[in-house]
């Protein structure tokens, strides 16, 4: 995790940003809790244990900042809530999310499965992809 927070630290450093003790009880919420995508009241609610006097607009604007410096990402489900999660893979693709209709459960999907759609699309709209953001939506296998 150490490695993690320097790891940022330097990324914001070099956007011209500090590392405040705000930002450091938000960013390790989000470490301590990867593959969760907890939405901003969650993690408001994290990061008060350790930091009670953070307001929640702080807390926001935080994740706000993170997000366009590409540490974290944000999710947006259809009920309205953004959930974020640590940027592990800067370079490559995005995992797509299953998201279940029932229990609300995501779970990640590691593998890309798109090189022949990205391949294709590359040449037939002559559009360079960088990344993509793929959520499916139905039934878990404790649901279903
Ligand atoms: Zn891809
Ligand atoms: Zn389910
Ligand atoms: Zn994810």
């Amino acid at each position: 995790m150490e490695n993690q927070l320097e790891k940022v630290k330097d990324k914001l450093k070099e956007k011209g940003f500090k590392l405040t003790p705000q930002r450091r009880a938000t960013l390790e919420v989000i470490i301590n809790n990867q593959g969760k995508h907890l939405s901003t009241e969650e993690i408001y609610d994290l990061v008060k244990v350790d930091c009670p006097e953070i307001g929640l607009a702080t807390v926001y604007r935080t994740l706000q900042l993170l997000d366009e410096i590409s540490v974290i990402s944000k999710m947006s489900l259809d009920d309205g809530c953004s959930r974020y999660e640590l940027n592990n893979h800067e370079d490559d693709h995005q995992h797509h999310h299953l998201i279940c209709q029932k229990c609300g459960d995501i779970i990640e999907v590691e593998i890309d499965l798109l090189e022949h759609l990205e391949e294709e699309i590359e040449k037939v709209y002559n559009f360079k992809i960088n990344d993509h953001k793929v959520k499916f939506f139905g039934e878990c296998s404790k649901c279903c």
